[in-house]
């Protein structure tokens, strides 16, 4: 393997003499199984603007948010065991915002995180509008999750494998990240999650043979 370009958010990987198999599964662990952080439950404490709190809180889920995975667990393998979570499985973001006398759009940038590692990707993003003396406030929890659980827990906006030279018998993955993780990492992650998925393949059939 040869990593032919990388930034931030995209990199390409050039496979020589490798299966299609091994490099589409990577690809499809990139994309359903790498974990990143997204807000997954919502407490609307006021909201006087005409936005539903569920639009809200469906508009929240879609923010990427920055992911640290050597800090946080899946919150159902985290030792808390907790519905509520901790601080190892679980980050609140805050919102409060008043308009003053004038229309005001609330961005992702007025959220207020309890964790430096844990926030939007940009500040930028719009949630809603507030027309005049009108109010949102609403607490927000953030968890790890993955993309075959729901989209908003995808790391990847593109995962592709392509056929560079069939003589020689390369390949290409191309990955590229939502923000949330460096692509590189996604990639790395991804190579992880697949050996574990190999090494419980073979505990399972040593299992087998033995008993046979
Ligand atoms: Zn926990």
């Amino acid at each position: 393997m040869e990593i032919l370009q990388k930034d931030d958010t995209t990199l390409r990987v050039l496979m020589k003499g490798t299966d299609r198999c091994y490099a589409s599964a990577i690809r499809r662990i990139a994309i359903a199984e790498v974990p990143v952080m997204a807000i997954d439950d919502v407490i609307i404490v006021d909201n006087t603007s005409i936005v539903y709190d569920e639009l809200i809180a469906h508009r929240l889920g879609l923010i990427p948010l920055t992911t640290d995975l050597s800090r946080f667990v899946l919150p159902k393998e985290c030792s808390c065991e907790s519905e509520q979570g901790c601080s190892n499985c679980r980050v609140m973001l805050v919102l409060d915002v008043v308009a003053g006398d004038k229309v005001r759009t609330v961005f992702s940038g007025d959220m207020i995180s309890d964790d430096d590692d844990t926030k939007p990707i940009s500040d930028q993003i719009p949630i809603l509008k507030l027309a005049p003396g009108q109010k949102i406030k609403l607490e927000a929890y953030a968890k790890l999750g993955k993309g075959k659980d729901h989209a908003k827990w995808q790391a990847t906006t593109v995962a592709v494998v392509k056929d560079v030279d069939q003589n020689k018998d390369a390949l290409e993955l191309y990955i590229e990240s939502v923000g949330s993780l460096k692509a590189e990492e996604i990639f790395s992650r991804a190579l992880e999650i697949l050996g574990k998925k190999v090494d419980d393949l073979k505990t399972t059939a040593e299992g087998l043979a033995s008993r046979g």
